[in-house]
């Protein structure tokens, strides 16, 4: 058979065996209302609590202080609309600081921000994927109310000082939310430690289940829900709770808690032997911080390659895996991501991100250097571009200056 290697974690994640065993009675036989008063009903509300406290417990964080979401995305627009749209903020903060690289989440949520009357700064990022601090520090002023900068990026997996960054937000009196989805499970967050106010996480990036999520809210900052009704969730998120999705979300957490560092070193390891191998292509380089990253994350930029065709020719391989260079979009921009750290659009146009999971193996990692080496080669055979650089010569002169 065909081999398929799944490698495209920051994407989405495959449901664990366990977390699917703690769906299962909530699909069929525990389909109560969790606000009802009668028995079935009140066993949907204690394995809701039960995922709570595993949240909870993972974030150090209590229990009340957890709203449950659709997802990370909708953490997201609860930890921004939510605030400024509480009442509850003086009148003149009307100040957001994110950055220039953040989850299309947080970053349009901001623009929408904008459109509405508040102000935004887009803080820059260095080569390697860190807020530059001093940036950071400058761009608060008396208006500011809120600070939002990813925990992790999700296409080139450099970690952020979250302690720097919230101890620069409190010494101003600044409030801090960090969208946490690419780290939560892959690796330690203590919100107290680090000095987090809010927090975002999803189900699906850490094998649990698609639309699950949850906003860690800490206790005395007040939001506006973005979904009013029946006032579920202490009344910070309407509408009947999807309780096999939120039980799913919390077996996922727990699961990932509990096994946190053995998981994180097996699959740095996975991740440095590809690293290693793939770097052995000439004209590659490694994305982001090649130290604090994302355990799974191998993210490159090859050059004289387009990094849509190495994704579609891989995947003839069986391999899932992407891209920051899209085309498809219609738009021949890459990712604003690759743009944010500096990359030549010409190099940006080559990026490859490789993201594995504890589900995979050094079998999987030896087939995908094989491959990627193998489809790099075949597509840069036929580039002129590539042939000018090895050459000196185009092979082909397209244009004329
Ligand atoms: C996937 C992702 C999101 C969105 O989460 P959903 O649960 O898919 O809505 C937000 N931020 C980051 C960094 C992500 O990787």
């Amino acid at each position: 058979m065909e081999r398929v290697v799944y490698s495209d974690n920051a994407a989405t994640t495959p449901i664990s065996k366990n977390v699917y065993n703690a769906m299962l009675p909530y699909l069929t036989s525990g389909y109560g209302n969790p606000s009802s008063l009668y028995s079935l009903g009140r066993e949907e509300k204690k394995a809701m609590d039960q995922a709570r406290a595993y949240v909870a417990k993972s974030l150090n964080c209590e229990p009340n202080e957890v709203i449950f979401t659709s997802g990370g995305s909708e953490a997201d627009n609860l930890a921004i609309k939510g605030l400024f749209f509480s009442g509850k903020l003086p009148k003149n903060k009307r100040h957001i600081i994110t950055s220039t690289f953040e989850h299309h989440a947080v970053l349009y949520t901001c623009e929408f921000m904008e459109r509405i009357g508040y102000d935004v700064t887009y803080v820059n990022v260095d080569e390697q994927g860190h807020i530059k601090l001093d940036e950071l520090e400058a761009a608060i002023n008396e208006n500011t109310a809120l600070v939002t900068i990813m925990a992790a990026n999700n296409e080139i997996g450099t970690i952020q000082d979250l302690k720097a960054i919230s101890d620069i937000c409190h010494k101003h009196g600044v409030l801090f939310h960090t969208d946490a989805v690419q780290a939560m499970g892959h690796m330690r967050i203590d919100v107290k430690e680090l000095g987090i106010d809010m927090l975002s996480l999803s189900g699906h990036k850490l094998r649990g289940p698609k639309g699950t999520g949850a906003l860690y809210c800490r206790k005395g900052i007040v939001l506006e829900p973005l979904i009013h009704g029946g006032g579920q969730e202490r009344g910070k998120r309407s509408g009947t709770e999807n309780v096999a999705g939120i039980v799913g979300l919390g077996e996922a957490v727990r699961y990932a808690d509990e096994n946190l560092e053995s998981s994180m070193e097996y699959v740095t390891k996975l991740r440095d032997r590809l690293i290693e191998g793939v770097l052995k292509i000439p004209y590659t380089k490694l994305t982001g911080d090649p130290v604090n990253r994302l355990p799974g994350t191998a993210s490159f930029v090859i050059e004289c390659i387009e990094g849509e065709s190495l994704v579609l020719r891989l995947d003839l391989a069986g391999i899932a895996a992407s891209t920051g260079s899209a085309c498809s979009t219609g738009s021949l921009d890459p990712s604003h991501v690759l743009m944010a750290i500096g990359l030549p659009h010409e190099v940006a146009h080559g990026s490859l991100r490789v993201t594995l999971g504890e589900q995979n193996t050094e079998e999987d990692v030896d087939y995908l250097i094989e491959k990627i080496t193998y489809v790099v080669k075949t597509l840069r055979d036929m580039s002129p571009v590539w042939d000018e650089k090895i050459n000196g010569q185009p092979m082909l002169k397209l244009f004329d200056k």
